[in-house]
């Protein structure tokens, strides 16, 4: 029977590039899509780029760019750097898009009519400067538990504490390092919470098969028992400025990005049946027979099993057919690394030479069905690649196509279906599908390499290169050649899933139709031709493998970091350490301890005002914005050298911890520095700055 299959990956967020711990999952997926299409289902693998909320629109902000014009760059990235890796959608959109727009419109207004939406007024930090709501990302402070500076407003790095942004001491926006205060503004809520929400979610998460075991088992941990109540409403409102679809009827309110997204998947197939005729109500009404599947990373567990299903339940949709997630990739048994190089893009990778169908490969050796992490060991790679990618599964046909073609004219003899390598072939090709279906990647690997064992042995056995040698032993080479290329289509039929791109030469080189499961059934008939053996895929070269991390480490110390663009001006000016309002020696003096250093609290400070000050010659009035810190004013003697209007909005460097002066024109609470030559051989005053990047506040050391 054909089944109607709609498969999803993750949506990757559109601000940054793809790498190889994304490609877990899209690997993932695609093999499984392959799989199915090539069992002659109808199955549809769909995804789109995650395009709203707060980092999008701060980073195009920071680019100068339109939100727009950032997500249509990044599509154009992602699409570049998925089809480099053969990921085989069938739509890869946007969810910027009107058919996602008409879907969460859709949605809402059905779990409003539902009574599942109210609103509420929540107290939430607000930036002042920026006049923008801060999500807790963008809230940094000391933590309360250990006091370390600079953590976010959700959780600590240092101590690992969990808490509210609230909670935070000495909170600082990190958009602009302004202080946050506290605003009171209306949110819309799903109410998670609502009795038919839980008990749906029970019933829903605890169906076999639904979700993997520890998946389950994490939903029973946030649903808790029966009698207990522990979901809590959903936050799925923003306020302006954000970029996402603004809510009908509610002004200046958007949906959460978060709310957007799953429903992107929609919107992405919603776009594909208008392009294609297909029917999208059949994939999506609440009585559907087709099967929908979710791949996703298991720290969105929490939004695709409770959020996403008790939206379209409620909404009277469809709910997924099975949820899948899957671990984290480690390198090297480590976490990803930008300083070890190991934090590899995409792109980097097909750049340097790198074959996809390698990674693809080792990929598929590692997966299991489970939610365990897999790890990217680079020596394994090298020799799984080239053991048994070339060495036991390319070398079949490299080592018997070359008779064939010179000795034969590509003509193939019978082929002896009673070698105990296609024997055993055909004994496990329903194991192997089994494995696949599961996805049990390794295993269908490991059994797959298996029997590529047994045709090396049959190989190594009969010698076609000796037997090439031998005068009058012409029909035992075509028999041995035809049989191992016969072998090696097998092969390449098993694989397909895995390596579509060295499928296709197979096809070619082999002259037949695109190859589907059940022709592992079948061998190919006496007297087909076949076309030139053409080069299939090399080895890993371990220097390839050096190159490649290099390149990611290089590129980190030469990416400039993304800053805006009013701040480019500043690095030209950095300058040496001096003091602007003290008298300068004119050579180093006796050395100081660190201690002695650390005493002073130089800290980055924003110029927030600069003006003259009446009656002062050289002074001009400066207040500073030093974040956590709060605002200090500072007379300083640079009024020679800088435009007071030209000053606002830079970063420098400021000692927080001077002593306060009580001056003429008021108190000066701080010293800002710059540079300047003791001699005046060079003339002028030159303001330090620190690289982009640096936010008020910080401590300088
Ligand atoms: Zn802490």
């Amino acid at each position: 029977m054909t089944r109607k299959i709609l498969v999803t990956s993750a949506l990757p967020y559109a601000n940054g590039a793809i790498h190889l711990g994304h490609l877990v999952e899209y690997i993932q997926t695609d093999i499984w899509v392959r799989f199915q299409k090539m069992r002659g289902h109808q199955c549809w693998y769909v995804c789109a780029d995650d395009t709203h909320g707060t980092p999008i629109m701060l980073r195009a902000e920071q680019e100068g760019i339109t939100p727009e014009a950032l997500i249509e760059r990044v599509h154009g990235e992602h699409t570049r750097d998925f089809a480099g890796f053969h990921i085989g959608f069938d739509n890869y959109y946007t969810t910027h898009s009107s058919e996602t727009r008409a879907c969460a419109n859709e949605i809402y207004s059905r779990l409003r009519a539902a009574g599942l939406i109210e609103t509420r007024t929540i107290e939430q930090y607000y930036d002042p400067l920026k006049q923008m709501f801060l999500p807790d990302r963008f809230i940094k402070g000391e933590c309360p538990k250990c006091g370390a500076a600079d953590q976010y407003g959700d959780n600590c790095e240092s101590c690992g504490a969990a808490y509210t942004a609230d909670e935070l001491k000495n909170p600082y926006s990190a958009v602009s390092g302004a202080r946050p205060e506290l605003r009171r503004s209306e949110h819309f809520f799903f109410r998670l919470s609502d009795p038919r929400c839980q008990s749906f979610l029970r019933r829903w998460t605890q169906a076999e098969g639904r979700l993997q075991n520890e998946a389950a088992n994490k939903l029973q941990e946030w649903l808790g028992t029966a009698d207990e109540n522990r979901l809590t409403d959903w936050d799925i409102s923003r306020d302006a400025p954000y970029f996402g679809f603004e809510i009908p009827d509610a002004p200046g309110k958007y949906f959460y990005v978060w709310l957007d997204a799953p429903i992107g998947y929609m919107g992405a197939f919603r776009n594909l049946c208008d392009r294609l005729g297909l029917d999208f109500d059949e994939y999506w009404r609440p009585d559907s027979t087709t099967e929908l599947y979710h791949f996703i990373g298991k720290d969105i567990l929490y939004f695709h099993a409770l959020f996403w299903p008790a939206e379209l339940e409620h909404a009277g949709y469809r709910t997924p057919s099975k949820v899948f997630a899957h671990g984290f990739l480690t390198v090297d048994g480590a976490k990803m690394s930008k300083s070890r190089g190991t934090f590899i893009t995409a792109a980097s990778y097909l750049v340097q030479g790198l074959d996809p169908e390698w990674l693809r490969y080792y990929y598929a050796a590692k997966l299991g069905g489970s939610m365990e992490d897999i790890d990217l060991n680079l020596d394994d790679f090298i020799a799984r690649v080239n053991s048994d990618l070339v060495g036991k599964f390319v070398n079949i046909a490299s080592r018997s196509a070359a008779f064939i073609v010179r000795r034969f004219g590509g003509r193939l003899c019978t082929c002896d279906e009673s070698l105990p390598a296609i024997a055993a072939i055909r004994e496990r090709r329903r194991l192997i599908a089994e494995h696949y279906e599961a996805r049990e990647f390794s295993k269908a690997i490991r059994e797959i390499m298996a029997l590529t064992d047994l045709a090396n042995q049959y190989v190594d056995s009969v010698k076609p290169w000796e037997l090439a040698r031998q005068p009058g032993r012409e029909g035992e080479l075509q028999a041995a050649c035809s049989n191992a290329i016969n072998l090696f289509r097998l092969f390449a039929i098993l694989l397909k899933p895995v390596l579509p791109a060295l499928a296709a030469k197979t096809e070619d080189f082999l002259n037949v139709a695109p190859l589907v499961w059940d022709d592992t059934a079948t061998v190919l008939a006496a007297g087909h031709v076949i076309n030139g053996y053409q080069h299939m895929l090399t080895r890993v070269d371990k220097r390839q493998i050096d190159a490649l991390l290099a390149a990611n480490r290089e590129s980190l110390a030469t990416t400039p970091p993304v800053a805006p663009q009013k701040h480019a001006e500043h690095q030209e000016k950095a300058a040496a350490v001096a003091v602007a309002q003290a008298a300068v020696p004119t050579a180093a003096g006796p050395h100081i301890g660190i201690d002695d250093f650390l005493r002073s609290d130089l800290r980055i400070a924003r110029i927030s005002a600069a003006e003259q000050v009446e009656g002062a010659d050289k002074l001009l009035r400066l207040l500073l914005d030093v974040g956590p810190l709060g605002t200090r004013q500072v007379f300083a003697g640079i009024k020679a050298a800088y435009d007071p209007a030209a000053l606002v909005g830079r970063l420098t460097v400021m000692v927080a911890n001077l002593a306060p002066r009580k001056m003429k024109f008021g108190m000066s609470e701080g010293m800002i520095l710059a540079a300047a030559d003791p001699d005046g051989a060079v003339a002028g005053i030159f303001l330090l700055a620190p690289d982009d990047g640096a936010q008020p506040g910080m401590r300088v050391r």
